[in-house]
């Protein structure tokens, strides 16, 4: 059997067992194939990273708080793993750990629309929002990123070669054609009912409008507030449930050398097609 696992901590909550198994399934692997999440502390990555090739271990995903260890931790990193500074997928070769970052592909994969020339809103400054701003720029989209602490941004936005809003700057929205979530805002509680939502944002629900695309990152089990404002003033929206797929995808493929069954992928998650 050939096991791939999700590391993070917390990881009760992650949705990618199902969604993968249901992938692997579908393209005949399941027998011998199989996907399974793993609870792992920050203090235990180094150790649990070199047990699990003996444990017939074949590759992972590795998600919150590990993406940038885990870079750290690899002996080959993609070129874009290395420029976004953090990644998700890791695949155990004879020679060592290989490293990915499917974000980017993932996000570029579920836009509606080519970036080139657009101007693009990130909100936000971790993991999530390098691999976003990074992937954005090198569509050819103009970008500028926000995010409550500034000098994180400020940082970010010097590290990749993109413009920083001030953290009370307020942004109009006119410009830009698309805005992504990034952050943690409306991140469910563990009943799944989002915790915090527009006020959190550099702009009011009033600024949304029917020309934007809005992506938002986040998941739970319920509608994000922001995908719900943006949904009603006619905005394109997509939700984190399909980044996750479009990300899960690219990391399926890296693995298996396949092509992701994702519209299986979706009926799993039990989401609509796009
Ligand atoms: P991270 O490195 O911990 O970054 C969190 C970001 O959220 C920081 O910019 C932080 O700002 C901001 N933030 C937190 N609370 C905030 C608040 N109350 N108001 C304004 N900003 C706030 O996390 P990450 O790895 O980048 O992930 C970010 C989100 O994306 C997570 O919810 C994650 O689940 C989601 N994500 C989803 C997918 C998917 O497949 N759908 C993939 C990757 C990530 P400060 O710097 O000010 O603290």
């Amino acid at each position: 059997m050939k096991r791939l696992a999700v590391l993070g901590h917390p990881i009760a909550h992650s949705q990618s067992p199902p969604m993968q198994n249901a992938g692997l399934e579908a393209v005949g692997l399941a027998g011998e194939w199989s996907y399974e999440a793993i609870d792992v502390a920050p203090s235990d990555l180094e150790r649990v990273l070199a047990e699990l090739p003996g444990q017939g271990f074949v590759g992972a995903n590795v998600t919150i708080p590990h993406k940038e260890a885990a870079l750290a931790l690899a002996d080959e990193r993609s070129a874009a793993a290395a420029a976004i500074g953090a990644v998700n997928t890791l695949t155990f070769t004879g020679a060592g750990i290989r490293a990915d970052n499917t974000d980017a592909p993932g996000l570029l994969g579920a836009l509606p629309l080519d970036p080139r020339g657009s101007q693009a809103l990130v909100l936000g400054a971790g993991g999530a929002a390098r691999a976003a701003v990074w992937a954005l720029r090198e569509a050819g989209a103009e970008v500028s990123v926000w995010n409550r602490t500034a000098p994180r941004a400020a940082d970010l936005a010097a590290e990749l070669g993109v413009r920083a809003l001030g953290a009370e700057e307020l942004v109009d929205l006119d410009g830009p054609g698309i805005v992504v979530n990034a952050t943690s805002v409306g991140l469910g509680d563990a009943s799944g009912a989002p915790r915090s939502g527009l006020k959190e944002f550099p702009f009011s629900a009033d600024a949304l409008h029917d020309r934007l695309v809005v992506v938002d990152l986040v998941y739970g089990a319920a509608e994000t507030e922001l995908v719900r404002a943006a949904r009603a003033c006619g905005a394109t929206t997509v939700d984190g449930l399909e980044i996750l797929v479009r990300q899960g995808g690219e990391s399926f493929s890296i693995w298996t050398g396949l092509d992701a069954p994702l519209a299986t992928m979706r009926r799993a998650l039990r989401i609509p097609e796009p």
